[in-house]
């Protein structure tokens, strides 16, 4: 039945692309998927890869979404979602740098929904409430996307436009999905959730006080019972090839692992690495 807990199913694309589905609606995050090589994404133009992107959604037998929301437009959140939107269905809501990476990939204005911080939406039996706040530290390109873009460009033409977070209520629970590792102090003050889905990109490269305020403000602001960090994975290598966290050169997971694993400790919050693909029912534990 739609409303109860145990009906709520999620699966985990890798980066911060999740998807939530009661068994009537549907909701995806991002729904990136191509994954560029590093060569390209450094050196070359990037553009969405169909193959990967239907190879990943048939790989779950995903054939319909209802809604996709973008976090950001840099291309490892928005890159694919246009695409994704014409094969699944399903409106695209995100800012109006995101809108213009749909409209270069020529979707309707009738399919696309600019957010802002405050604003809610039904999906189904979901709520979505959309909430503004600040890229992680070392934002490579920031800015906005001033006019449509049409792949395949430079990664850096994807500039962020402004970073969401979602929270995502349920009859059966709530979860709040964080996707870039940073934090506004006090934002999510009293916000209980029942799950958080929490990016930890460039974690460990931060100084422990930043780790420390992190957790503070998200952690300890939202009271989760689970933990599902995201965002960590190296997303310059196809999904097929499983996940692997993000190399030294760029992070260091292991750091920020091991400052979760303390902290999990610590609180009795669990914390679940996910794996790709795999279909959990975050609500029931
Ligand atoms: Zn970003």
């Amino acid at each position: 039945m739609g409303s109860s807990g145990a009906s709520v199913e999620a699966v985990f694309f890798g980066t911060t692309t999740v998807y939530l589905s009661d068994g009537t609606s549907g909701i995806l995050i991002d729904g990136f998927l191509s994954r560029p090589s590093l060569l390209r994404v450094a050196f070359g133009r990037i553009a969405p890869d169909l193959a990967r992107i239907t190879g990943a959604l048939a790989r779950v037998g995903l054939t319909r979404i209802d809604a996709l929301f973008v976090a950001h437009s840099h291309y490892d959140h928005v890159m694919d979602a246009p695409e994704v939107v014409k094969l699944l269905g399903g409106r695209l809501f995100g800012s109006e740098s995101t809108l213009n990476v749909g409209r270069g990939a020529g979707l309707g204005e009738q399919s696309m929904t600019r957010i802002a911080d405050g604003d809610e939406y039904r999906v189904g039996a979901f709520t979505v409430r959309v909430l503004a706040g600040d890229h992680s530290p070392g934002n490579r390109f920031p800015g906005v996307i001033e006019e449509p873009l049409v792949p395949p460009v430079r990664a850096s033409r994807y500039r962020d436009g402004g970073c969401f977070s979602f929270l995502i209520t349920h009859p059966g629970g709530s979860l709040l999905i964080h996707p870039s590792a940073n934090y506004v102090p006090h934002r999510f003050d009293g916000l209980d959730v029942d799950v958080l889905y929490l990016a930890i990109g460039a974690l460990g490269v931060q100084p422990q006080q930043f780790q420390s305020d992190y957790w503070r403000h998200v952690v300890d602001a939202t009271r989760p019972g689970l933990i599902v960090p995201i965002h960590w994975d190296d997303f310059f290598i196809s999904l097929d090839r499983g996940l692997r966290p993000l190399p030294r050169l760029f992070d260091r997971v292991a750091v920020a692992r091991a400052f979760l694993d303390r902290r999990s400790r610590e609180s009795g919050i669990a914390v679940r690495f996910p794996e790709p693909f795999e279909v959990v029912r975050p609500f029931v534990r």
